[in-house]
């Protein structure tokens, strides 16, 4: 049977239909969100879904918290995030709401995020950008664990590391192929 124009193959309608994209992590319980075609999301992208009922491509765990908790408002301004570290995860047990202020707020005592009138005023007084030695970056290209993890560990945003990561790996590749 052919499909009518417009139509989105895997969307999904139902908390249901979400889940049964996941892979369960027997150790974690975590239910790890893929791709309609069964492929694992990058860990530098928000796994997103098609909403068939709505046409839209939410964030998976705004999704599922969403359809887990019809009766709870969730207004644009909170952010959904999950308790377990696991960026694929949309578990709605995992899940919590609250509002991107408080997140923001706990962000900056937790030293990860700065204000841009912070990073300014820091950088005014001669602050350097980068605290972070090659000898640590090397460590943290070769590591195994998460960019999250090692973002943490290294005290720097996980989307840096993830950047540097692909410049490594993109080097890599080079000399693979010159080698
Ligand atoms: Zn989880």
């Amino acid at each position: 049977m052919a499909f009518p124009t417009g139509t989105h193959i895997g969307g999904v309608r139902t908390l249901r239909d979400l889940y049964d994209r996941c892979v369960i992590d027997k150790l974690t319980g975590c239910y790890r969100i893929r791709k309609a075609n069964g492929k694992p999301f990058s860990e530098s992208e928000t796994p997103r879904v098609w909403f068939t009922p709505e046409n839209c491509a939410p964030s998976a765990k705004r999704l599922a918290f969403r359809l887990a908790h019809p009766d709870k408002p969730l207004p644009q301004t909170w952010v959904v995030l999950d308790t377990c570290d696991t960026f694929d995860c949309i578990y709605s047990r995992h899940l919590k709401a609250e509002p991107r202020r408080d997140r923001i707020k706990a962000l900056t005592i937790e030293g990860v995020y700065r204000s841009a009138t912070k990073t300014i005023a820091l950088r005014e007084a001669g602050a350097k950008r980068s605290r972070v030695s090659p000898e640590v970056w090397q460590w943290a290209m070769e590591s195994t664990q998460s960019t999250r993890v090692v973002g943490h560990a290294i005290g720097v945003l996980h989307t840096h590391v993830s950047q540097k990561r692909i410049k490594h790996r993109q080097a890599h590749m080079v000399m693979g192929v010159s080698a």
